[in-house]
């Protein structure tokens, strides 16, 4: 019945509540203990379509539990957005970052970095990414790449565009995260001055065999290009997508196909690997 299926809905929502309130005390501890331990920053490769060498790394958070699992960002950067922890957290991811970065400087060419639309507002961002590029002087600033969501353009109170153009002074490239998904991308794409986009798993994944998102990835490449910004397709998990990419122009790729994010000692193992 009607009133049954309401019943059930309503302890979902509970739990789901439940849920958030846990994710936010364990994040609150996570913050307050050896964030290596129990924030460790895991690393996806970002490969060449051709020959899938891998030149980059997009930095993945994950929360180590008391006992020892591993939770992923779905189950608890939405929490530390809506309290403002996503602050001291996104510090803590970048710093990793950076000092990974630092470790690979001869494997790797760039580490992109999510960072979150109230990150992105906080009038200290600007400064500590200074402070961070300053205190590793050897690292070109154009091999930190940022990700940002549309959702950083809606309801904030800075101008983004003015904030993004001042991080790209420093050298630092920015990336469309999550194109297509928005509803606002044309305007995006013509407001904020960035360098990448990264095309969402939701019309990369099975390209090959369909013809209305072949179609969309390809514009969308012939635009990136026209504005002079390059692509990273996401969520390529099978070869006839990686070959379909690649007809299409698209040069860098990411998805499970060539690796899930792993932890950086996995990773440095993969960087010596590939460039035997
Ligand atoms: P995102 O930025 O879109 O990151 C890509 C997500 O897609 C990652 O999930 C990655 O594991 C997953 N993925 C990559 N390739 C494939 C594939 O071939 N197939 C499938 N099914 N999935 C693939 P993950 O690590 O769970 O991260 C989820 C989201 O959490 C990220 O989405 C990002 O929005 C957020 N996030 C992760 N780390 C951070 C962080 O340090 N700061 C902030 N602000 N957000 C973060
Ligand atoms: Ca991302
Ligand atoms: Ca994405």
């Amino acid at each position: 019945s009607g009133g049954n299926r309401m019943r059930i809905f309503n302890e979902q929502m509970r739990v789901s509540v439940h849920e958030r309130i846990a994710a936010e005390k364990l994040l609150r501890e996570a913050l307050a203990g050896d964030r290596e331990q129990t924030l460790p920053v895991w690393f996806q490769p970002i490969v060449r379509a051709e020959s899938g060498e891998i030149v980059g790394a997009e930095a993945l958070v994950r929360m180590r539990a008391a006992d020892g699992s591993i939770i992923g960002p779905g189950h608890f950067v939405p929490a530390a957005e809506e309290t403002g922890m996503i602050v001291q957290l996104g510090e803590h991811v970048l710093i990793m970052a950076l000092r990974h970065l630092m470790e690979w400087r001869h494997d790797l060419g760039y580490i992109s970095v999510n960072v979150s639309p109230r990150q992105l507002a906080e009038p200290d961002f600007v400064p500590l990414l200074a402070d961070l590029l300053a205190a590793n002087p050897e690292l070109d600033p154009k091999r930190l790449v940022l990700e940002i969501t549309e959702t950083a353009l809606l309801g904030s109170s800075v101008d983004v565009r003015e904030r993004l153009e001042t991080i790209k002074r420093l050298g630092v490239r920015i990336a469309l995260d999550d194109f297509g998904t928005g509803y606002s991308s044309l305007t995006w794409l013509q407001n904020v001055p960035a360098d990448v986009v990264k095309l969402d798993r939701s019309f990369v994944a099975g390209l090959s065999s369909d013809a209305r998102k072949s179609s969309i990835i390809q514009a969308v490449l012939w635009l990136a290009k026209s504005l002079g910004m390059s692509a990273v397709a996401e969520g390529v998990e099978e070869e006839a997508d990686r070959q379909a990419l690649h007809s299409a122009g698209c040069e860098l790729i990411q998805g499970y196909l060539f690796g899930k994010p792993m932890p950086p000692a996995e990773f440095s193992e993969r960087i010596q690997r590939s460039r035997m």
